[in-house]
């Protein structure tokens, strides 16, 4: 299947250069030219099937033309190796917990998926696959986590030091193997400046071959698509309308969300949950659309002012009317999301993360404007101990660190330091 670019300026290209390209030269997103529906036989058996074997028939329904069967099966395997188990609160509050992979976060399994399918790319290639990876925090551990031990391809994270937590630090400096480390005497921006004027650079793209591990490349958004499948596998009563709540920033998993539907999920509405950062709600209740800088929030991985895949979403919807049938938009801000935490942590006995909360609280707003009868499915798309030093004084107890994490803490950081400048990072990069 060839994938096209939204912009539409650009020829469709193979699966295989829109994940090792990331972004077409038109500055639009690639897209799937078609997302098929699945046989009603996979739906009257989805109870019987395993994650993985689920995850394996909705990539090989968008995929097979590209990978064959065993490996495309191989490589699934490989990267959704950990569950995603739905919690239900009530008869009408489910959560999808999204956070059992290596990071904590759902990215893990965009993470993993892309550099599964990177690494079958570049196998019989001569060189090396460099990718560089400038981060704050998050992304640079997701994607660290997802490359380890991936052949021909290394990954070098850029973190401005001294500003990315103890816990995040141990996530991408403790790996070795194929993950280099750079701490960069700067603050994030000079990091992701360093990366930029790489992928600029005459010699170094002659020397190396460069690439990012971006994170609005296609093949991060497709295995986000297998776990709304499998949500709903797990639903004991799956006659109720189906609406599944996102809390959203970037809005890839929302737009994963869609995919689901166009292959056959029955989903009756999303909900789109933001905080402060509010665009897309209020393009779906005023037709308006303002992007505009971030604000800063305690639900922070969704602090986007200017979200990248509306450009998908326009695009699955074909406009604003079509949209507003299928996603209903909710915003909170923060004194709302913290007493939510509190609020669920009393009510259910459950400790929700600020993303998670920002999308109970769209669900609680919808339940009340008369829709009792659903079954909601909130995406909890962090564990609660990533954002500890918020939930913490909410719920008044400590947030404890998942058993099979404690032994990164006991693990010794493995970083190089280095300065701002560019000719010292290039001299780095050629010499290794
Ligand atoms: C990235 C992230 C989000 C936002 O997801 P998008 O796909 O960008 O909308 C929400 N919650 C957490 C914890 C995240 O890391």
């Amino acid at each position: 299947m060839k994938y096209y670019s939204t912009k539409q300026q650009t020829p469709p290209v193979s699966l295989r250069e829109a994940v090792l390209k990331g972004l077409p030269a038109d500055n639009g997103l690639f897209m799937p030219e078609q997302i098929p529906a699945l046989p009603s036989s996979f739906f009257e058996k989805i109870e019987s099937l395993s994650f993985q074997e689920i995850a394996f028939e909705v990539a090989h329904n968008l995929l097979s033309e590209d990978i064959e069967k065993e490996k495309l099966k191989e490589l699934v395997e490989n990267a959704i190796n950990f569950p995603a188990p739905l919690v239900s609160l009530s008869e009408n509050l489910h959560i999808l917990e999204l956070f059992h992979g290596n990071t904590l976060a759902f990215k893990d399994f965009g993470a993993r998926f892309m550099a599964q399918l990177m690494g079958y790319f570049v196998q019989g290639n001569t060189s090396t696959l460099d990718i560089l990876v400038a981060t704050s925090g998050d992304t640079g551990s997701a994607v660290a986590h997802g490359f380890l031990g991936v052949p021909h391809i290394h990954v070098t994270v850029l973190y401005p030091k001294g500003k990315v937590s103890n816990f995040q630090e141990k996530q991408f400096t403790t790996l070795g193997n194929n993950i280099t480390a750079l701490e960069i005497e700067g603050t994030f921006d000079d990091c992701q400046a360093l990366v930029k004027q790489a992928f600029l650079d005459t010699t170094l793209n002659e020397k190396l071959n460069l690439s990012s591990a971006n994170s609005i490349n296609i093949a991060r958004l497709i295995p986000q698509s297998f776990y709304y499948f499998e949500a709903y596998k797990q639903l004991k009563d799956k006659q109720k309308p189906l609406v599944f709540v996102v809390p959203s920033g970037n809005f890839g998993n929302l737009t994963a969300g869609l995919f689901a539907k166009k292959m056959g999920l029955p989903v009756h509405e999303f909900i789109a949950a933001t905080n402060a950062n509010d665009v897309v709600p209020e393009y779906l209740h005023t037709g308006n659309y303002k992007p505009r800088p971030s604000t800063q929030t305690i639900s922070n991985a969704m602090d986007v002012g200017n979200p990248s895949n509306f450009q998908r979403m326009l695009d699955l919807c074909k406009g604003l009317d079509s949209m507003q049938a299928q996603i209903k938009g909710y915003a909170f801000d923060d004194a709302q999301t913290a007493k939510a935490m509190r609020e669920v942590k009393e009510k259910y006995n459950y400790i929700i993360d600020p993303h998670g909360a920002v999308g109970y609280l769209a669900l609680e707003s919808y339940i009340n404007q008369g829709n009792h009868n659903i079954n909601g499915v909130v995406l909890e798309t962090a564990h609660p101990v990533k954002f500890a030093e918020v939930v913490s004084p909410e719920i008044g107890q400590e947030v404890a660190v998942p058993e099979r994490m404690r032994y990164l803490l006991e693990k010794s950081k493995m970083s190089i330091p280095l300065g701002i400048d560019f000719e010292g990072f290039k001299a780095f990069l050629l010499q290794r």
